[in-house]
């Protein structure tokens, strides 16, 4: 029997453009084929730009990466939403646009209007370093001034804030943005510092933020962001177990960071995801409980953030 699926980071846009790729089936590890136990499917395409290219180089590859996905045959013959406000007819598989890093914006505030335009709904603004707009995960460093003129007119926009990625500081000054405009943030593909020690994991404090403000928290599959190079499926529970202890049933979701990471050895591809309901019906989790991870809590949030 097909379940559902609302997966909060995927990089996989990114690298199908780089390989020249189409989404019905590919040899990444998201795909149609890969989706079809599925449905109903919904799945957040982050747009990613090289490292190594300039911020402006980024912007046009952010262009060049959006136009592949938007062309692809899938989205032409309608068998993929895309492109849309969130929608309760979900029969079919439904793509959600992010942005991580925005660098790519160059201190242009009129960017975030294009992008808005294009149907990001995520704003990640930060990845490693400091950008123009702050510090990363890996760093001391908050926002800088475009970075907090950049998160107000994203809110203002109705993109919701992403703190995965984001340095501590610039975590909590991306909250206090959020709590002035009376939206919540989320951490699209983060996982427990409490159990992984990895500056890319969420503080407790900032976890209790996000459950305050009705926030969504993704699990990321990163082995070195579950626990290290040994990690596997029961210490991915161990993060589930961690949170749901915490309070975070309600916002608990997948954000599993598929062609971006090296995930842990169950869950190498989409279809995998199979062995983490059986895992946790194993645990006696509450089937409701399941279905609130894998789809349902990310479903009520874009339902009322992402029309
Ligand atoms: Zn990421």
């Amino acid at each position: 029997m097909p379940f559902p699926l609302f997966d909060l980071h995927c990089d996989t846009a990114s690298v199908m453009e780089k390989k020249k790729q189409g989404f019905l089936q590919n040899d990444l590890c998201v795909s149609l084929k890969e989706a079809k136990g599925f449905s109903p499917y919904v799945q957040v395409m982050a747009i990613w730009t090289n490292k190594h290219l300039s911020d402006e180089e980024g912007w046009l590859a952010f262009h060049r990466i959006y136009k592949h996905l938007a062309d692809d045959p899938a989205i032409k013959d309608r068998s993929v939403t895309f492109g849309e406000p969130y929608c309760t007819d979900l029969s079919r598989p439904t793509l959600l646009l992010a942005l991580e890093d925005a660098r790519i914006l160059c201190k242009r505030l009129d960017r975030l209007d294009e992008i808005s335009h294009l149907g990001v709904k995520i704003f990640t603004p930060l990845w490693a370093g400091v950008n123009c707009l702050g510090g990363a995960h890996d760093t001391g460093v908050g926002l800088s001034p475009f970075g907090k003129q950049a998160i107000q007119k994203a809110l203002a926009l109705g993109m919701i804030p992403d703190i995965s990625h984001a340095s501590v500081k610039s975590a909590k000054e991306i909250i206090l943005f959020a709590k002035e405009a009376k939206r919540p943030v989320i951490a699209s593909h983060s996982n427990a510092y409490d159990v992984c020690a990895a500056s890319r994991n969420l503080h407790k404090e900032e976890l209790d933020e996000i459950i305050r403000l009705e926030g969504l928290v993704g699990l990321n599959l990163h082995r070195p962001f579950v626990k290290e190079e040994t990690a596997n499926l029961s210490d991915l529970l161990g993060h589930i177990f961690y949170f749901l202890e915490a309070g975070a049933e309600d916002i608990l979701a997948l954000g599993g960071d598929l062609d971006g990471c090296d995930p842990i050895p169950e869950i190498k591809k989409l279809s995998d995801y199979e062995k983490l309901w059986e895992a946790l019906a194993k645990e006696n989790l509450p089937e409701k409980l399941i279905k609130n991870i894998f789809f349902g809590n990310a479903d009520r949030f874009a339902k009322a953030y992402f029309r």
